[in-house]
Parts: C-alpha cells; structure tokens; sequence
C-alpha cells in the first residue's frame, strides 16, 4: 500500500552500474529542462546524523543519453558533503564521481557536469553533532528521448470496475484544512478528458465508492495517500489483479505545509491522487512529463502523456 504514496522518499536500490565520468558540453538546442524534486530527508528542515536515508537513486528513461542535475540549495554543516556517484557502496557510502561540500553554509544554483548513466545523490554526514538543512535539486535538463510508461503499463493492475459514475463523499476535514477546490478542480480535469468516459457524483454517504478526509499530521510521511481496497475490505496491494470496491484518499496538510506548498503544489498533488483513483501508476523516470510522478509538482494538470493514457485505458 505504500506504493500508492505521493512519496518523497525513494527506493534505496543497491545496484551496481557502470557510469562514465566523461563530461561534456551538450548541444544547449537538444536538451530538455524539467522540473523535479529530489531533497535530502527531512529539507527544509536539518537532516539527521548516522543517517544513509538520504541516498537517492536517479531514475531515467534508458533513451536520456546525458543529463545533469540543477541544485537549488545545498547547506552542509562543517564536514558533511554531497556527491553525485556512479555506484553505492555500503562501506563508504559513496563512490564519488562529483563532490559538493562546504565548510559549513550554503551554496545555491549549481548544475552538476553532464553524466552518461544512472547516478546516485548522496549526502554523507560526519556524525560531529552538526547538522544542516541539506540539499534540493529541483530540475533536470536531458539529452535524448523520454520513454514514459504507456498504454496497459502505466496503470496498476487493479481497478474500478467502471470509472463512469464514480461516488465521492468529501468528510468535513477536507473543507477544513481548505482542499474543497482543489478537489473539485482535480475531479473535473478528468472528467473533461474527451474520449474517456470518466464521471464523478458527489456523495453524501460515508459509504461512497471514494472516501476523501484531510489530516495535519506532519510526522507522517506522505503527501497524500490513495489506498483501494476490495468487497471485503481489505486493502489492495499495488500487484494485485482485484476489482475496487471504494478507496480512500488522504491528503495530509501538515506534511504539504512544512514542505512549503503553495496552491500550485497543492493542485499538483490533488490532481496526482485523482488520477490514482483511475488506476494510474506512478511514471518513475525523472525526465518524464507527468504528473503522475512521484514528489512535489509544479504542475497543475494531467500532461499529454497522462491523457493518452487515461483515453486508452477508459
Ligand atoms: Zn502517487
């Protein structure tokens, strides 16, 4: 069921990989510049000593020829550093291939040099006591082709039965930490997607198809959850092939506040969750334009690529 997580923390692979260091400047007129968000745990706020939980895997579209990585922000306590790697070892914590660090403080806007292959971030902490608010890449520029997931491999293997006439009932704590609009506007994106034969009715019933509540747990540690469940009640895992009975959605205020979401964020991930409830999966490839992917989105709508998914499949 995490799986189904608008999540910020990602799978801590351990694969092993061959990377070029060779840099090089790309053709400036080839490369595509994406938004993403990949942050060390717990940015804004300081990140935790003896931790390794601050590794993330780079996941491209196996077309992305070259790319580089954007920092918005990178602030290291003395001695603590970030590398951007071609491999993990579990001995150093690393395998550097390119190093940022600072002797305490901050820097802001630097572009890694181009890198050829799948690379690791890594924050690397001195376990001197001292700590500091880490890292934030926030975009990533590309050469080559983006290879989203398309057509039956974009959508989870379980479903409603019909998207048709879906019942929503909203509880009152969607209203009350202010996501009554950014439903509504979510819920009506995909029910103007021409040729899918999506609806939505709204319900009063706590037994409605889709149960949406809001909470303010900022120790959680999600965005929001969509989480379907079958005529038993029991919860669908992301692999199983089971009709939907209802599903639930949770959108938790208090993690999209002390990540700093204004109402682009917000709409970004209504929309995100909306588009669970038809079965959409998450589009892993950093490179891909989606608003299916994992993380904080600067988008509001389902991208063309999303579309062509939802028409193919309802
Ligand atoms: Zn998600």
């Amino acid at each position: 069921m995490h799986l189904f997580r608008s999540k910020f923390f990602y799978s801590f692979l351990v694969i092993l990989f061959v990377c070029s260091q060779s840099t090089y400047i790309a053709p400036a007129s080839a490369a595509t510049v994406t938004e993403i968000d990949l942050r060390s745990e717990g940015y804004p706020g300081n990140y935790r000593e003896n931790s390794k939980s601050s590794d993330k895997f780079v996941n491209l579209s196996s077309t992305v020829t070259s790319y580089r990585l954007h920092f918005n922000r990178i602030a290291l306590a003395n001695g603590d550093r970030v590398s951007v790697s071609s491999a993990y070892s579990t001995a150093t914590q690393e395998a550097g291939t390119i190093y940022y660090s600072a002797s305490g403080g901050y820097t802001t806007d630097v572009w890694t040099p181009w890198i050829t292959g799948p690379a690791y971030v890594n924050l690397i902490v001195n376990n001197d006591g001292q700590t500091s608010t880490g890292y934030l890449i926030d975009k990533i520029e590309f050469n080559g082709t983006s290879s989203p997931l398309v057509n039956s491999a974009a959508f989870f293997p379980n479903a409603f039965t019909s998207a048709s006439n879906i019942s929503v009932y909203q509880s009152p704590t969607v209203s009350t930490y202010g996501y009554s609009s950014y439903v509504t506007t979510a819920l009506n994106q995909l029910d103007n997607i021409t040729n899918a034969n999506i609806g939505f009715t709204n319900s009063t019933s706590t037994t409605a198809q889709v149960r949406i509540s809001a909470n303010n747990n900022a120790d959680l540690d999600y965005f929001a959850i969509v989480q379907p469940y079958d005529s038993s009640g029991k919860a669908i895992t992301e692999l199983e092939s089971k009709t939907w009975s209802y599903a639930t959605m949770v959108l938790n205020h208090g993690v999209m506040t002390k990540w700093g979401f204004n109402s682009t964020n917000k709409q970004g991930t209504v929309t995100h969750e909306v588009g669970h409830l038809v079965s959409l999966m998450h589009q892993k490839n950093y490179d891909v334009n989606s608003i299916m992917k994992a993380g904080k989105k600067n988008i509001t709508t389902f991208t063309p690529v999303d579309i062509a998914n939802i028409q193919y499949r309802w």
